[in-house]
């Protein structure tokens, strides 16, 4: 596609003052602006000649050498300028830089001081209960942007530099003017073209077509830290998607921990129950209880009554934060028994006679 000449597009003369260009860039873009139904690429075209003509040293390379001495065609690339949203626009020089600083507190260099992030990704995991109490470590397999092993994410294919970006001259953001009932509107928004960085390759990567980052298998080693609950959230500050020129977003690890057969929990309390026969529940004695440790003693106080709870210090969920650890809490269920030989019935019988319950007395008799 041949290119036009640039004064020729502001309908100025070679000899044109400064003056002269700005006052005719500024009709021709507001002509051709597309929101005032103008072309888009006829408004393209006027920027792109007021680039180099608003340059005292482009302009004189210009003169010389005709495009090939301003690089051609600067917003060239390959880029899809798509919408009207995302048209070049010198707001500088249409007295916009006012309203823009406005807008944006910081101004047009706002852009360049706070690159863009990466996005955030949100996953989940399923860890077994024991593992959520004491702590373990999972891998955590994820496709994710990550930055271009070929240009390290600066975009520019290796040996190429960075220039700044014809679009936005340099500041990062565009301007697009909306005309409504109550006038002009003006918005800024990221340059698309840079991404708000300013710069653009002189030759796009090859590899990642300037995008500066590639889709890629990672295998995450996560610490869950001991105590972990069902439902807590871990985040990995910048393991997140990469983006180019800017920091990498922040990785969620929402944490799952699998029902145990037989123990529940409540905060740093572990629960469970532990059945007993009568005898035991009535002249006391010791038994096994399962805790997270593996088996444990536990002392059945004579007398002890169906569902009553007894603590295992020190044999709970170790506090987040380190040091010591809640207690298991053991309910007793003390079983009635159900099939009984002659012998054992013969036995309980006495037992009961023995006793000294006036009150009470068994169906039996
Ligand atoms: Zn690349
Ligand atoms: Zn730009």
């Amino acid at each position: 596609m041949a290119q036009r000449d640039y004064y020729e597009i502001l309908g100025v003369s070679k000899s044109a003052s400064a003056d002269e260009i700005k006052k005719a860039y500024r009709r021709a873009a507001i002509e051709s602006h597309p929101d005032r139904g103008g072309d888009e690429a006829k408004f393209k075209e006027v920027n792109e000649a007021y680039e180099v003509l608003k340059d005292p040293g482009k302009r004189q390379r210009y003169d010389q050498f005709g495009h090939a001495g301003v690089g051609g065609n600067p917003t060239g690339g390959g880029y899809d300028f798509g919408s009207a949203h995302n048209v070049n626009f010198d707001f500088g020089d249409l007295g916009l830089g006012d309203i823009f600083n406005s807008f944006f507190g910081g101004g047009p260099s706002a852009a360049k001081t706070q690159p863009g992030r990466g996005r955030d990704v949100e996953t989940r995991i399923e860890v077994d209960f024991n593992d959520a109490v004491f702590g373990t470590e999972v891998d955590l397999n994820l496709n994710l942007e990550d930055v271009c092993p070929h240009c390290k994410g600066t975009t520019a294919e290796p040996g190429y530099q960075l220039k700044t970006c014809d679009t936005c001259n340099g500041s990062g953001q565009v301007v697009h003017v909306t005309r409504t009932v109550f006038g002009n509107i003006q918005q800024a928004s990221i340059c698309p073209v840079c991404k708000g960085s300013g710069k653009v390759p002189e030759k796009v990567c090859t590899v990642c077509h300037g995008k500066g980052t590639m889709p890629k298998a990672q295998t995450i080693k996560l610490k869950i830290p001991a105590g972990v609950d069902d439902g807590a959230t871990i985040r990995l500050r910048e393991h997140g998607e990469a983006v180019a020129g800017g920091k990498k977003g922040d990785l969620y690890v929402n944490i799952r921990v699998k029902p145990h057969k037989k123990f529940t929990r409540e905060g740093d309390l572990i629960l469970s129950d532990e059945h007993i026969d009568m005898v035991v529940a009535a002249i006391g004695g010791e038994i096994d209880v399962d805790t997270v440790d593996g088996p444990v003693r536990m002392k059945i106080p004579a007398g002890t009554q169906s569902h009553s709870d007894f603590k295992l210090s020190g044999h709970g969920v170790p506090h987040l934060r380190g040091g010591s650890r809640g207690a298991h809490i053991v309910t007793i269920l003390v079983d009635t028994p159900t099939k009984l030989n002659k012998q054992q019935q013969e036995l309980l019988k006495e037992f009961s006679e023995a006793s000294d319950n006036k009150g009470k007395k068994g169906f039996w008799r």
